[in-house]
């Protein structure tokens, strides 16, 4: 047998061919793309011809294709279905993979070809595209040091290194932490309030770790543990947030403080090597903010409001506690109480029941009547389910996606349900990479963690999850109808703190009457939702917002705090929790009742890296959606017009010009924050 990626696809759309993949194909298929994309760069870099946009950037373009394929299976299959050799192969890839970059990026035979392209840059005749692609290459190896002298790169090498293993250090200490601080609960009436359900899962959760006669609260990642929402003791709820903030910061081996005080040191200097001031600076110059300056700019403006706003709320709850005399509580209300207040006042001024609403959200019904019809509307597209053809797990549905009476488009996977081998969130990844260049047209997956409904029964979503996939089809549109030349530009492969700004744009569909009243009907009756659950709906939606933004502009503040200091200052900081306490009163989020949705020395994004000095990104996409959702509520909303001009001058030109130069081009003009602040009661 030979191995199934060494060769492209003979499938549709060169869908990866999964009913042939054993796990014994991937290390195979790994040693043998890092080896040929080896031997393609060792070209490149030694070509005897006068470098040219053909051999150079279209070589470094087209190289790789082994690795490509197998990386984008391995990793969907990793996150969606793992098992111990997945697992094995993770740890053991992920620093072979890290260093194969580095030795792309660092190899000064390849920099100078590259350099010497870029200073004739006029005299090229190139395309937009073309050109674009030469200036984010330059940029992407400077950034990664390719111009440092032989030195200075050894000391990156050695910066890259240490910093991996502190935040892999980092990442392992708050895992085990997390999983000593669950809380074990001996007395069944503590648990007043939980559901069979998640009473259930507490109980599994002890058996698990061998606990007769208990249940347990397993930690989750935010400070604000979703079940505060239906515990009634209070005291309860105290001893699970105290765990929840004590991770990372008790002693002894799973302390987290000295690594975030180190890993925040070396990323300082290694700003300082590659040129920056700090860490910050290093990493917005590679994202559409451009700077720290820019990013303080827009939590600046957001963060008094929120605070003013969480303070009205606590006006609110303290009332609701005062009033109900004699319960639990007595009036106080401290942040372990905060979301079962907030419960009660949603409940008592919406009267919304969400369990009522299920109902009408069969999965299949919101996938073809919701998701799938509102692409249709906008963008012409039709959804076919391929039965014949196999995805990356038996759960795992494929559509073929066609448009104008069946011209193609792509493959749309969808993979709806939990297992104990699937991690856990939602996420969309490419299977395949649009590119004109390489004749590939995409196949992208959506996995999802909705629960198995038993045998014969529907599969009925809550809110969040319909939510939920109307945001994660956003990101399959990006990749479904980039029409770009090069792989490095399809699709989702934009700036960090671009990429969700189209999947937040098409969470607007879920509630557009025209396509709820399509998808949301009565499983059992047929009967359409009733006008009245939706308002309620609608109304309850923007609820609370004074919370959720105050407690993520904490965190995201802290992010940019630790990443702004010069290596000096870096060193100076020898008190984690004063620095937090410092950082979020200069800001007036210091709220005893709202803490940082992370902080410091549980928060994974930042110190196990990823969105390090990015976590911003969430909010600053939130502005272009806000802004985009009101440019379609001004101009025919559900329309081929509309959907049409999005299309094509944002979703399809994916990375291949300056996002930014793309919305001016959609939207006529920069984008305003107005909308972002009416929608988050801020303005
Ligand atoms: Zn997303």
């Amino acid at each position: 047998m030979t191995n199934p990626f060494l060769e492209p696809s003979s499938l549709p759309y060169a869908l990866p061919p999964f009913a042939e993949i054993t796990d014994g194909d991937w290390l195979p298929a790994f040693e043998a793309g890092l080896q040929q994309q080896r031997a393609e760069l060792e070209a490149i870099a030694t070509d005897p011809a006068e470098p040219t946009f053909a051999n150079v950037l279209e070589a470094l373009e087209r190289s790789g294709r082994i690795l490509a394929r197998v990386e984008h299976a391995f990793f969907d299959k990793a996150s969606s279905d793992s098992n111990d050799v997945t697992d094995a192969l993770e740890l053991e890839l992920a620093p072979r993979l890290a260093e194969h970059a580095d030795a792309i990026r660092l190899d000064p035979r390849l920099w100078r070809r590259l350099d010497a392209l870029h200073a004739r840059r006029d005299q090229l005749d190139l395309t937009a595209e073309q050109r674009y692609l030469l200036e984010r290459t330059v940029a992407d190896f400077v950034r990664a040091g390719a111009a440092l002298g032989d030195d200075d790169k050894e000391a990156l090498r050695q910066l890259n290194q240490e910093l991996s293993t502190l935040t892999t250090r980092f990442e392992k200490a708050l895992l085990a932490d997390t999983n000593d601080l669950a809380v074990v609960v001996r007395d069944p009436a503590e648990l007043r309030g939980l559901t069979e359900g998640q009473l259930g899962a507490a109980a599994e959760a002890a058996r698990e770790r061998g606990l007769e006669d208990a249940w347990v609260v397993s930690l989750v990642l935010p400070t604000g543990h979703p079940l505060l929402a239906s515990l009634d003791d209070p005291a309860l709820r105290e001893r699970v947030m105290a765990a929840s903030r004590s991770r990372g910061r008790r002693g002894g081996e799973h302390d987290t403080r000295a690594l975030v005080l180190e890993i925040a040191r070396l990323r300082a200097r290694r700003a300082v090597l590659l040129g920056f001031p700090d860490h910050a600076s290093w990493v917005t110059a590679g994202e559409t903010a451009g700077s720290p300056a820019a990013v303080a700019d827009l939590l600046g403006r957001l963060a008094a409001p929120a605070a003013r706003n969480a303070a009205a709320e606590l006006v609110d709850l303290r009332r609701l506690a005062a009033s109900e005399a004699g319960s639990d509580g007595g009036g106080e209300v401290r942040a372990s109480d905060w979301a079962w207040w907030a419960e009660k006042v949603r409940a008592e001024r919406f009267d919304v029941d969400t369990a009522v609403m299920r109902d009408y959200f069969e999965a299949d019904r919101v996938l073809h009547d919701g998701v799938f019809h509102a692409a249709s509307r906008l963008y012409g597209l039709e959804f076919a389910e391929r039965r014949d053809l196999v995805g990356p797990h038996p759960e795992a549905r494929v559509f073929e996606v066609t448009e104008n009476g069946g011209a193609p488009v792509g493959l749309y996977v969808l993979d709806l349900y939990t297992r104990d081998s699937k991690r856990g969130g939602a996420w969309m990844n490419p299977l395949v990479s649009q590119s004109d260049l390489l004749g590939l047209p995409p196949v992208v997956v959506n996995n999802l963690n909705v629960s198995k409904p038993a045998a014969g029964s529907p599969t009925l979503l809550t809110l969040d999850e319909v939510t939920t996939l109307f945001h994660e089809f956003g990101h399959a549109l990006h990749g479904l109808l980039a029409r770009v030349t090069y792989p490095s530009f399809s699709g989702t492969n934009v700036f960090r703190d671009f990429v969700e700004f189209p999947s937040q744009v098409n969470e607007m569909w879920m509630l557009w009457p025209e396509v709820l009243e399509n998808y949301a009907v009565h499983h059992v009756t047929g009967e359409r939702m009733p006008r009245e659950l939706v308002e309620k709906l609608v109304a309850s939606r923007t609820y609370g917002e004074g919370f959720a933004t105050s407690e993520y502009l904490a965190s995201a503040l802290l992010d940019q705090a630790w990443h702004r200091l010069s290596p000096d200052q870096a060193d100076r900081v020898d008190d984690v929790e004063a620095f937090e306490q410092e950082a979020l009163a200069a800001v007036g989020l210091d709220l005893a009742q709202v803490p940082p949705r992370y902080s410091s020395t549980y928060f994974a994004h930042t110190f196990a890296g990823g969105y390090d000095a990015g976590y911003y990104s969430y909010i600053w996409s939130e502005v272009l959606d806000a802004d985009a959702v009101e440019w379609f509520e001004e101009n025919g909303g559900l329309s081929r017009e509309a959907g049409d001009r999005f299309r094509a001058r944002l979703l399809g030109v994916g990375g291949s010009k300056d996002p930014l130069e793309a919305y001016r081009d959609f939207r006529g003009r920069d984008a305003r924050v107005e909308p972002l602040l009416e929608r988050r009661g801020l303005a």
